[in-house]
């Protein structure tokens, strides 16, 4: 028997997909930028069937590209063209096995989606914090593979930090239980920390223990025109201190993106609010420990902001509704960004008191690099994570089109210079196998090969990715 033929005998054959039409939507991601064809998408029930094919991956040497939701943004799910590679999906393990009010922990299997937990933990008051755009898709599995961040990474840390517990299967079919819903545990490495962020390449997540937390009970939310970067960053730690760091969300949209946003999409509606160069969306949420409502700390700190010129304009959701409305505007950003190719995106970081310089060189160096090329960016500005996204050929010239590696290069090249990184919270994937090469540590690299190697000696989990030949 062929290893297919010892899959359908294990999973049964409505879980093998082989045919082109089956497998189309795996093989593509979300982007549509990596289309590949695998040999066959697999979709096991529970952990023992994961078990069972990684045995029959590791004894045929057939390579395993797991998947979670497929919304991941650097190729991490491209099974390559050459057909030889399997797509496991961990789609059908969406079973929430236990919420635990007394430890605040959820135990779930890898693909329960973001938005399902978020829905379930809502019942018992309290939250599982982590929440970008692709909440309805994503998959916990593959969002702790990656290391998500998103929008709150500043109150609440990003997956890594969310996440206590891991069940993991090897390489070579085995069950590594690290399923610990402790907040100390020092028996030796930190192995759960070696999955998370390794885009599938060590071993298939298929469980977590996950951190929750309780409900806030008042949203303060806004929509605020700021003068300048640096303005916005003063408020964000000024907010920080009036609410004993309750600042959940601190996004920034410049007016550009809101003239993007109408035309990608004409029914969402900018805030009403004069919109400048900074615009920040920001929220805070008390958990009832605070003194004074969210609103009202929201009014008081920005009316003296604008009395003293710092904020032009601001709009304060005054219900649920204007909340939703206010989120669907940030919501749209990826969506917004790839309506008009070519287009170049990044994923960098640097420290918060680098972020103006940042943006003022790399528009500078813009002009030089691609001239009539265009930013059109949005960030993560509480944590520091930019993406410098550039439409190279606005104009529909096609002047542009080889420029794209020139202004990857230099944006990840200024960003190193000012102390940040090249991929913030997106990962490496194949998308960013040149800025590995370029830009990370030699002396790091070598030790994730060896990692790589003691546990993968076969090289049959995620080929290709993360780490550059
Ligand atoms: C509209 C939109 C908005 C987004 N916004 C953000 C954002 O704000 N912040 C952010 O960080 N990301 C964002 N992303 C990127 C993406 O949603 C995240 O990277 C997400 O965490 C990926 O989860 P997934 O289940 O779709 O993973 P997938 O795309 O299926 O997989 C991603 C990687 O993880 C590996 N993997 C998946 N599941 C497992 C598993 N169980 N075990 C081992 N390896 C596995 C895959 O092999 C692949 O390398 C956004 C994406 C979209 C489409």
């Amino acid at each position: 028997m062929d290893i297919l033929e010892k899959l359908i005998a294990e999973l049964g054959s409505a879980h093998v997909l082989t045919s082109d039409a089956d497998r189309a939507p795996y093989d593509r991601d979300w982007t549509g930028k990596y289309i590949g064809k695998s040999l066959a998408v697999v979709r096991p029930a529970n952990t023992h069937e994961v078990t069972e094919v990684m045995k029959l991956a590791n004894h045929s040497r057939t390579p395993v590209v797991p998947m979670g939701g497929n919304t991941g943004l650097s190729g991490g799910c491209y099974p390559g063209e050459d057909r030889r590679k399997l797509i496991l999906s961990l789609e059908r393990l969406t079973h929430i096995r236990n919420i635990n009010t007394v430890t605040r922990t959820v135990t779930v299997e890898a693909g329960v989606v973001l938005e399902a937990l978020h829905n379930a933990v809502d019942e018992h008051d309290l939250i599982f914090p982590l929440t970008f755009g692709a909440k309805g898709s994503c998959r916990i599995g593959g969002t702790l593979s990656t290391n998500a961040g998103g929008s709150n990474v500043l109150r609440y840390g990003n997956a890594r930090a969310l996440c206590l517990g891991l069940e993991v299967v090897t390489a070579d079919g085995s069950i590594m239980n690290l399923m610990s819903s402790l907040r100390k545990d020092n028996t030796g490495y930190d192995l759960k920390d070696l999955f998370i962020g390794a885009e599938g390449t060590l071993g298939v997540i298929t469980g977590a223990v996950l951190k929750l937390f309780p409900k806030p009970t008042d949203y303060g939310t806004a929509m605020v025109a700021v003068s300048g970067t640096e303005a916005a960053l003063d408020l964000l730690n000024i907010l920080n201190d009036r609410t004993g760091g309750a600042v959940e969300a601190f996004e920034y949209m410049p007016k550009s993106y809101f003239s993007a946003m109408t035309t990608r999409f004409p029914q969402l509606k900018a805030p009403r609010t004069q919109l400048a160069d900074v615009n920040i969306l920001m929220e805070i949420g008390l958990t009832g420990l605070e003194r004074g409502g969210a609103a009202e700390i929201l009014e008081s700190v920005l009316g003296a902001a604008m009395e003293n010129g710092t904020v032009f304009d601001a709009a304060i959701a005054q219900n649920s509704a204007q909340r939703k409305s206010m989120w669907a505007c940030r919501e749209a950003a990826l969506e917004v960004i790839l309506s008009r190719p070519p287009v170049v995106t990044t994923d960098i970081a640097v420290p918060l008191d680098k972020v103006g310089a940042f943006l003022a060189q790399m528009n500078r160096q813009l002009a030089d690099i691609a001239p009539g090329a265009e930013p059109i960016l949005f960030a993560h500005l509480g944590d520091g994570n930019i993406h410098y996204t550039v439409w190279m050929d606005p104009q529909g010239s096609g002047a542009n089109a080889e420029s794209d590696e020139a202004v990857i290069k230099a944006v990840e090249a200024l960003a190193l210079d000012m102390g940040g990184t090249f991929s913030a919270e997106h990962g490496i994937g194949v998308y960013k196998l040149g800025s590995m090469r370029r830009g990370k540590d030699p002396v790091a690299l070598d030790a994730m090969r060896h990692i790589k190697r003691a546990l993968d000696p076969e090289n049959i989990l995620n080929p290709g990715k993360v780490l550059p030949d």
